[in-house]
Parts: C-alpha cells; sequence; structure tokens
C-alpha cells in the first residue's frame, strides 16, 4: 500500500482524526465520497485527516480532487490497494470504465475485496471507517478495531426509504409480477407514492447480488455508528426527519459535497473545456444539456431518435455520449452539418458541475442519477426526466410529483428498468418535450421557478451555520468525542 499526503500531529495537541473512506467501484461513489473527504478536512482542518482507500485506476479518477484540496493545506491523502483479478484488462476497475457485459465482474471485485480491506484496516488502525453501502463487513472490522463505522449512502433518503419500505411488500410484488398495476411504497410520509413493477429496481422482482446481500447489507447499516447521505434537508423533508427515525442509529444529511461551480472541471476524469467555452457563445438559459451518467447504456436505435429529437427542438443542446455509444454508426446522415453550431456533442465525459453552473444552461435532460438530481437542484437548473435503471424512477417521482423542479420526458408507452422491455422513445416525442419545457411562458415556468428556490436553498444549507455544514460538524463532533470516549 502506498500512502500520499500529510497529516499526523496536531503541533503537541491531539492526534488528529484518522478517517478512511472506502468508496464502491463506480464514479457516482467514488466522486462524492473523494468530495465529503475533501469537506470534511476542510471544515476542520485541525482535526480531520482524510484517506481515500482506493484502487489505482479509481485513484487516478479523483487525483484532481485531492491534489488541490492538498493544495489548500488540508490533510486529504490516497491509500492504495491492488484491483482483485477479475479477469478485465489492467486500468478498468469501475462501471462505467468496465464495459457493460463485465459489470458482473466489478461486482465480483466487491466480494473478493473482503479480505484485502480486513488486512488493510487492521494493518492501518484509522480512528473512523467510513465505507460505501456493498461494503457491509466494515461495521465487523470496525467493531474488532473499536472504532465507528459511517454508511455513506451516495444516494437520496427519499429512493433509500422508498426502496426499504418495498422490500417489505417484496414477495406480494413478486407474485404479482411485471404486468400487475402500479404498487403503492408503504410507510412513505407525505404525498402517496406509486410505481408499475416494471418501474422498479430489479432486486425487488426478481433474485440478484443485491437481493441476497440487501438484509446484511441495512443489519450492517443499522449497526454502524451512524449513515451520511449526500442531500440537503430543504429538499428531502420530510423524507430526512423519517430516515433518522428508522434506518439509522444517527443520520447526518452533508450535501451537496461539491456545489456546482464554474472551476470544478476535472471531477472524476479529464472534462471536456472547449464545451464551457462553447456555451458562453449560446444566450443565457438556451442551452438543453443531455448527460446520462458515467455508465448507463443506450441502444444505437435509441441515441438515433435522440439525436432527430434534438434536432427537431431547435433549441441549441450539449450533448454527452459515453465512449461505447458512440462507438457504433448513430449519427443519422448528414446530422452533424444539420446540427452544426446549434448543438455539441461531448464524446466521453463532460465537466458536468462547471456545465450546470453555467449560466447558458437552461434544462438538464437527465437519467435521474442521484448525484445529477442533487446537482441539478444544487445549480438551479430544472430537468427533463429520463430513467434508466436501479431506483431512478423513484429519484424521478421526488422530482416530478414531490419537489416538482421537472417533468418526464416521455410517458407514451413502456418504460422499464429491464433491457429489451422498454420501448424506444420516439424522436418526435423528445422534441415535443424539450420545446415545450423550455418554452417561456410554458409548463417549464413553474419547474424553473422551483429549481431557483432549491439552488438558494442548497447555497444556504452549506454555508455557514446552514443544515449541511452544521450536520458536517456534528458528525465530526460525533466522532471526536466517540474516540474520547
Ligand atoms: N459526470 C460528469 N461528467 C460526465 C458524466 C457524469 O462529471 O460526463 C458526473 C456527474 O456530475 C455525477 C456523476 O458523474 O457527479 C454521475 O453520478 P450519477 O449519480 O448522476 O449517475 P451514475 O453515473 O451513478 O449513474
Amino acid at each position: 500500500a502506498d500512502a500520499v499526503g500529510g497529516g499526523g500531529d496536531r503541533g503537541g495537541g491531539m492526534r488528529r482524526l484518522r478517517v478512511f473512506f472506502l468508496p464502491f467501484f463506480a464514479k457516482g461513489h467514488l466522486i462524492p465520497m473523494a468530495d465529503l473527504a475533501c469537506r470534511m478536512a476542510a471544515a476542520r482542518p485541525e482535526t480531520v485527516e482524510a484517506t481515500m482507500v482506493v484502487t489505482p485506476a479509481n485513484a487516478a479518477l479523483i487525483a484532481t480532487t485531492i491534489t488541490r484540496a492538498a493544495a489548500r493545506g488540508h490533510t486529504v491523502g490516497v491509500l492504495c490497494y491492488p484491483f482483485p483479478d477479475v479477469g478485465m484488462e489492467s486500468g478498468v476497475e469501475c462501471l462505467g470504465v468496465a464495459a457493460a457485459h463485465d459489470a458482473w465482474r466489478v461486482y465480483r471485485a466487491v466480494d473478493l475485496s473482503q479480505p484485502i480491506h480486513e488486512a488493510l484496516l487492521l494493518e492501518h488502525r484509522p480512528d473512523v471507517i467510513v465505507a460505501d453501502v456493498p461494503f457491509w463487513w466494515a461495521t465487523d472490522i470496525a467493531a474488532e478495531l473499536g472504532v465507528p463505522r459511517i454508511t455513506f449512502n451516495p444516494v437520496g433518503v427519499f429512493p433509500q426509504l422508498a426502496m426499504n419500505n418495498l422490500v417489505t411488500v417484496r414477495s406480494e410484488i413478486i407474485r404479482g409480477g411485471n404486468a400487475a398495476p402500479a404498487v403503492s411504497v408503504p410507510g412513505m410520509p407525505g404525498k402517496e407514492i406509486s410505481i408499475p413493477p416494471s418501474e422498479l429496481p430489479n432486486f425487488l422482482l426478481r433474485d440478484d447480488e443485491l437481493s441476497v446481500s440487501w438484509d446484511r447489507i441495512k443489519a450492517s447499516q443499522l449497526a454502524g455508528f451512524g449513515v451520511v447521505v449526500n442531500t440537503f434537508a430543504d429538499l428531502e423533508q420530510p423524507y430526512c426527519h423519517e430516515f433518522s427515525r428508522v434506518d439509522a442509529r444517527r443520520a447526518y444529511f452533508v450535501g451537496p459535497v461539491s456545489m456546482p461551480s464554474n472551476t470544478t472541471v476535472h471531477r472524476g476524469g479529464d472534462g471536456n473545456v472547449d464545451c464551457l467555452r462553447w456555451l458562453s457563445t449560446k444566450p443565457s438559459r438556451s442551452v438543453v444539456y443531455i448527460c446520462f451518467g458515467s455508465w448507463a447504456y443506450f441502444s444505437s436505435r435509441q441515441v438515433r431518435e435522440l439525436a432527430l429529437g434534438l434536432e427537431a427542438s431547435n433549441h441549441p443542446f450539449l450533448w454527452v455520449i459515453r465512449n461505447e455509444d458512440s462507438s457504433g454508426r448513430w449519427a443519422p446522415e448528414g446530422w452533424e452539418q444539420r446540427v452544426a453550431g446549434r448543438g455539441m456533442v461531448v464524446r466521453g465525459w463532460a465537466p458536468q458541475l462547471a456545465v450546470l453552473a453555467h449560466p447558458s444552461v437552461g434544462a438538464f435532460v437527465t437519467h435521474c442519477g442521484w448525484n445529477s438530481v442533487l446537482e441539478a437542484a444544487s445549480a438551479g437548473v430544472p430537468v427533463l426526466t429520463w430513467p434508466l435503471v436501479f431506483e431512478q424512477f423513484i429519484n424521478e417521482r421526488l422530482i416530478t410529483e414531490v419537489v416538482a423542479f421537472g417533468a418526464r420526458v416521455w410517458d407514451g408507452g413502456r418504460r422499464s428498468v429491464r433491457e429489451g422491455e422498454s420501448e424506444t422513445v420516439p424522436a418526435e416525442a423528445i422534441a415535443r418535450a424539450v420545446a415545450g419545457f423550455m418554452e417561456r411562458g410554458g409548463d417549464g415556468d413553474k419547474a424553473r421557478a422551483r429549481a431557483s428556490e432549491l439552488a438558494e436553498h442548497a447555497r444556504a444549507a452549506v454555508g455557514e451555520g446552514g443544515s449541511s455544514w452544521s450536520d458536517i460538524h456534528r458528525l465530526i463532533d460525533d466522532l471526536t468525542e466517540a474516540r474520547a470516549s
């Protein structure tokens, strides 16, 4: 193992609190956890020494974030361990970087990490272990070391509560099957939420890795010291309150761990900065930004329809296409010439936080991955929802039905989390949704106003004395106290 970064004694006083962070192998987990590590170190530079415990290729993805924090004088470092051998090419260590058909290997690597984590943590003996959801064994290792285990949950409390409550009726959902009417989510405070079985995460409808490990993961979360969630209270009340009551011994709502800003351009990879210059040539709030996160997969047919829909919408657009999607022949004949100047395609990785912070961006077509949801809300950008997999259809309901800062792209046919079950969204529907949402005086106005309010709330939450600021400090205080006792 190779340690980078400073730390150690605090000028003759008490030793800093050595906090180790262990993220799952996906950018949507790795990025916010690195941000959390930096935020904790920045909140109490005298108290916290943060270490990201990662595999080498994943270390490279967060290197810029860590280096920047260290340059500001915060004690944040990296400790590397080898990625388990699961038959993937060297340098491929997370979902999205791995091809879709290799996703199972990434989950296999999770299982193989257990003994590696045990050896590493027992050797380095940190004061606190902040471990991602799938690493249930972290609670046992922490107990052996006599230190707190914190679970970092990279999705919000609304989807977490919904999934927990749906697990209690899982056998009924399975009995009803895929064609049953919408399931009403039990035990949710506030508004009734219902979801058709086809839009529920796989593990609720059939057996997969997660249905097998769910109970163990939940038990380890509840037995641990507490749970940290990347959200802010004003986005998810009354769910935060309910979550604190049922889902954690202590809950801390500390987000957004990274506020949208024009300087955050190398978060999670080298972002394409040309697109920021391009955005600056467009009128205020005129551009539609389209991005589906770090690993979701689209068929070439769907990518084609999206291309035609964006063309027909007549609005400027900035569209991020992942390499895997762009490898096929997706662009319709002459499309690139026809949209030249009005549309820009980024292949690979966009600096999403900087894009969302850009004043030219007026709407975000998103797959509703939790980070994207939170980033849009924090940037005050209203969204058009296009959920694809896992809990994204649940997140969509928070956006469209509860908080009301967005609308669905499409409702005209079968939507499903399961590959091959969902219908291709047609170009005309996409064009209609985008044009309707962007029109001033139209349907998007309410969502725009609500998004602006949310940005204010997010800024206030992370500002001095705000709810997330207070929760970060409460977390550090509680951990310091736990060490002393
Ligand atoms: N992201 C980015 N550039 C991209 C695609 C994604 O910076 O081109 C970031 C995005 O800002 C977010 C994360 O990657 O922080 C994706 O997380 P999310 O939960 O939205 O989706 P996931 O990738 O987990 O499906």
